[in-house]
């Protein structure tokens, strides 16, 4: 059912102070930024390999990311696994006993379609669930 890593999140204060560190010291390829209104976050997605590293910037004090940044400092805030079809993989993990946060696909960056797990059904790492190239 999960294919393989499409990316890790990661929480930052501000994307400019961040990206060279990505782009410059590690070397991997900038491939865009964006912004996701609705959630008060600001994205930079960086290539590495199959997978990606998407740095997370709050823009507003409602952003989930702005609270997350206030407990823990940046760092690692999700990992996400790529998967065919997102509707049948959240059936297929509810009927298993795990909680969703999203129990509908909702619209991801860069066109994709995501989903989160309930941190405490993944031992306590939050967890995205991603299908890439598809809209509801
Ligand atoms: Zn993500």
């Amino acid at each position: 059912m999960l294919k393989k890593i499409n990316h890790i999140g990661i929480a930052v204060h501000n994307l400019e102070e961040a990206m060279p560190h990505y782009g410059g010291l590690f070397g991997m390829t900038f491939t865009g930024i964006e912004e996701v209104v609705g959630y008060q976050v600001k994205v930079a997605f960086f290539q590495i390999g199959e997978s990606k590293i998407e740095l997370l910037e709050p823009t507003g004090n409602e952003s989930i990311i702005y609270k997350f940044l206030n407990t823990n400092g940046p760092g690692i805030h999700h990992i996400a696994y790529e998967v065919d079809d997102l509707a049948a993989a959240i059936k297929q993990l509810e009927a298993k006993g795990i909680r969703m946060i999203d129990r509908a696909p909702r619209h991801g960056a860069h066109g994709t379609m995501i989903a989160f797990i309930n941190p405490e059904s993944s031992r306590g790492i939050l967890t995205e669930l991603c299908q890439v190239g598809s809209q509801l």
